[in-house]
């Protein structure tokens, strides 16, 4: 559905993607591995048409997109979440949903964002900052949730939890998938983004190294290979 093709992306005069394929189906769940500073988060900005490629093509639903502008990608259902969740700490939870129904009643917003996570329904008049950090990644997937995504592409969803949360955010994915979108994640928990992908990517300084199904990644291999730990 989502298809990059020898994409070249940088920074100014600094490349960091050098000619790297990267490919999501429809209902897909992808890991996307690599060690620090491997040109994860790039390759996520690249794929929501937030940095322009200087090479190669960006596919959508058949269609190239490469070049258009990130409201684009938006409309078209692509749809990141930044790490750092990107939701307003200050407002409340009712506030938070209020802002991103996509043209949907707010109750209807509420509706659809409490179905998928009950918690948020019980938390309408807390702030969101005052609420836990799996509480408020959830609050983050449920308004990614209200854009109508075909994919959404999660950045780093567990940094800074404790790992109880974790755990309650991978449920929460699961959740998320099991409403028809694709996913991809970009995770340092390798072991938990394998458990749910179907596919995994690795990348090492901006180079695509290794693309297979998730079940066949041997972990150790890549800890040791890519990751710098023995
Ligand atoms: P991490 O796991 O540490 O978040 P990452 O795999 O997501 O890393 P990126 O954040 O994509 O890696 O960074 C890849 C390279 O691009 C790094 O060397 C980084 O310093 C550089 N980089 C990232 N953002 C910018 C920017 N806005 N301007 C210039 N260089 C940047």
């Amino acid at each position: 559905m989502l298809n990059l093709t020898g994409v070249t992306a940088g920074y100014g005069s600094t490349t960091v993607l050098r000619d790297v394929d990267f490919a999501v189906g429809e209902g897909e769940v992808v890991a996307l591995l690599g060690p620090n500073g491997a040109g994860k988060t790039t390759l996520l900005r690249t794929a929501t048409g937030l940095l322009r490629p200087s090479a190669g093509r960006i596919e959508f639903a058949g269609d190239e997109i490469t070049g258009r502008p990130a409201q684009y990608f938006s409309r078209g259902g692509i749809c990141l979440l930044p790490e750092g969740r990107g939701i307003f700490p200050s407002l409340t939870v009712r506030e938070n949903l209020m802002i991103q129904g996509r043209g949907r009643a707010l109750d209807a917003s509420i509706a659809t964002a409490s179905e998928l996570y009950p918690v948020l329904g019980r938390r309408l008049r807390q702030t969101a900052g005052s609420m836990s950090g799996g509480e408020q990644q959830m609050l983050a997937l449920a308004r990614a949730y209200l854009t109508d995504p075909k994919i959404v592409l999660v950045d780093e969803a567990s940094l800074g939890l404790a790992p109880l949360a974790v755990d309650t955010i991978y449920e929460a994915l699961g959740r998320l998938v099991r409403t028809g979108v694709s996913l991809v994640v970009v995770e340092q928990y390798v072991q938990k983004a394998l458990a749910i992908a179907d596919t995994a990517f690795i990348l090492n300084q901006g180079v695509m190294v290794h693309s297979g199904p998730a079940k066949e990644i041997n972990i150790e291999q890549i800890y040791e290979r890519y990751l710098g730990i023995n």
